[in-house]
């Protein structure tokens, strides 16, 4: 049986950057973090649309709650002495303009 020698362009190279297509979404929905120096340490910080804000959280800043349908933002320490994970299990959600403003005393 002769094999067909037709280019098969169309099928080629199912891709090699075959990463869960999940974790994708989940990166475009929730948006790639932005790392912050500060006095109180290292810092990812993470904008929540006001389209995301689906529950009701306590900002650590003025410790009065953040509504659902609010923008603000969602930090986590990037020098957890417990690691990076457990940094993020430890987020805080808190009001932009309390995280721009905060004095540091806040622990
Ligand atoms: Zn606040």
């Amino acid at each position: 049986m002769p094999r067909s020698n037709r280019p098969r362009r169309r099928t080629a190279a199912p891709g090699k950057h075959a990463a869960p297509e999940e974790l994708d979404l989940d990166r475009t929905r929730l948006g790639v973090p932005t790392r912050e120096s500060a006095p109180d340490g290292e810092w990812a910080v993470r904008s929540i649309t006001a389209r995301n804000a689906a529950k009701t959280y306590t900002c650590p800043g003025c410790h009065r709650e953040v509504p659902p349908g609010i923008a603000h933002l969602v930090v986590w320490a990037e020098d957890n002495i417990f690691g990076a994970d457990a940094g993020l299990r430890e987020r805080r959600h808190w009001h932009t303009n309390c995280w721009r403003t905060r004095t540091f005393r806040y622990r």
